[in-house]
């Protein structure tokens, strides 16, 4: 089994809040998508392992994604070392995607911020032969970065119009009883599970997609220079 894209989240529900509707987008293109959650969620003060192993394969179906796997990394403990790269190699050069998605390095969770550098390095070693696991040395060429909140000040280099996904996009984030705004789960209250939370992620998508004359839209950001040879797609602002 192999992808072509792959979205690395440090927890089961961040690639589907960030980047949920974009691998809706590529799907319903003939993209072959997968989600890699790095952790398993321990940390949570809501919800057991697992509860949050059936949301994330119950989300994963709704996105339409052809594989979710688990790193199974230290929930608070995500680190760029090379055991942890070690453990996160495998996995690109197992599903060999041409595109990763991937948090960025500016993000208030620590976690977030390791993954970030976390997966862009080992992008790279993944492509270093000298490097031994069970699979061929593998690369990503394309490395987008994501926000699973949306709500970073930084003006994005790419929005993703997820208009006609953007129902199902929260249809799997209702997969996370556990974890969002949820009337009926008790549990002791975090910021993701307040109802002015959940209010927020079509709000802030709603944002968005109006920066780019869509309904709804996920940024992206990315390292420049991008090569071009047509300023088609580019055009629309
Ligand atoms: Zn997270």
């Amino acid at each position: 089994m192999t992808v072509d894209v792959l979205a690395i989240g440090a927890h089961p529900d961040d690639v589907d809040l960030g980047v949920g509707g974009t691998l809706l987008q590529l799907a319903a293109q003939g993209y072959k998508t997968g989600i890699l959650d790095l952790t398993q969620g321990e940390l949570s003060s809501r919800g057991t392992v697992d509860e949050r192993r059936i949301e994330a394969q119950n989300a994963a179906d709704l996105l339409n994604v052809s594989i979710r796997e688990n790193a199974e990394l230290p929930d608070g403990g995500v680190d760029n070392t090379p055991e942890q790269r070690l453990k996160v190699i495998p996995f690109i050069r197992k599903l060999k995607p041409k595109i990763l998605l991937i948090h960025r390095a500016s993000d208030r969770h620590p976690d977030h911020r390791a993954a970030a550098e976390l997966c862009r390095d080992a992008n790279f070693f993944a492509g270093v032969s000298s490097i031994k696991t069970d699979s061929d040395p593998h690369r990503a060429d394309q490395v987008y970065n994501y926000n699973p909140y949306s709500d970073d000040e930084t003006p994005p280099q790419l929005v993703m119009d997820i208009s006609p996904h953007f129902e199902q996009k929260m249809q799997a984030l209702v997969a996370y009883h556990s974890q969002l705004h949820n009337p009926h789960y008790e549990g002791p209250k975090t910021l993701i599970s307040s109802p002015e939370f959940w209010d927020g992620i079509s709000k802030r998508s709603a944002y968005w997609g109006n920066r780019i004359k869509a309904d709804y839209g996920e940024p992206l950001y990315c390292e420049g220079p991008i090569g071009i040879t047509s300023f088609t797609e580019l055009g629309k602002r």
